[in-house]
């Protein structure tokens, strides 16, 4: 089987085809090792980022930026983005403060990534 993808671990974005072959995985077009690490995830385990907004209940500053931890399973990305949209932040809360902790169970927490309702105080 071959695939082809874009390497996203740095912004040389280098176009990889990928053969899988007896669960043995082959990897080309990688500028770096991080390419080949990077494509045999995409295959095997695929994780995200996400960084989105709460609301709060603040009228001076309705919605505070925030970020996971570290990378989700590519899969859960739209039931963590669920959980991030129930989210009603009532206390001055900073930046690195946590959000939703150990989000649905999957090592990472929701955090804030901004002052701004603080500096607002
Ligand atoms: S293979 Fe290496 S150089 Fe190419 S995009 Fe990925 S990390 Fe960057």
């Amino acid at each position: 089987m071959e695939k082809t993808m874009v390497c996203i671990v740095c912004p040389a974005g280098c176009a990889l085809e990928v053969w899988e072959r007896g669960g043995e995985i082959t990897v080309s077009g990688n500028r770096c090792r991080r390419g080949e690490q990077f494509a045999v995830r995409e295959l095997t385990n695929p994780m995200r980022t996400i960084c989105s907004t709460v609301k709060t209940a603040f009228d001076d500053v309705p919605v505070l930026p925030v970020r996971v931890s570290c990378d989700i399973p590519k899969g859960r990305i739209f039931d963590v983005m669920a959980e991030i949209n129930k989210v009603l932040v009532r206390e001055r809360v900073g930046r690195g403060d946590i959000i939703i902790p150990n989000v649905l169970g999957l090592g990472a927490d929701v955090i804030a990534t901004s002052d701004l309702l603080r500096a607002a105080e």
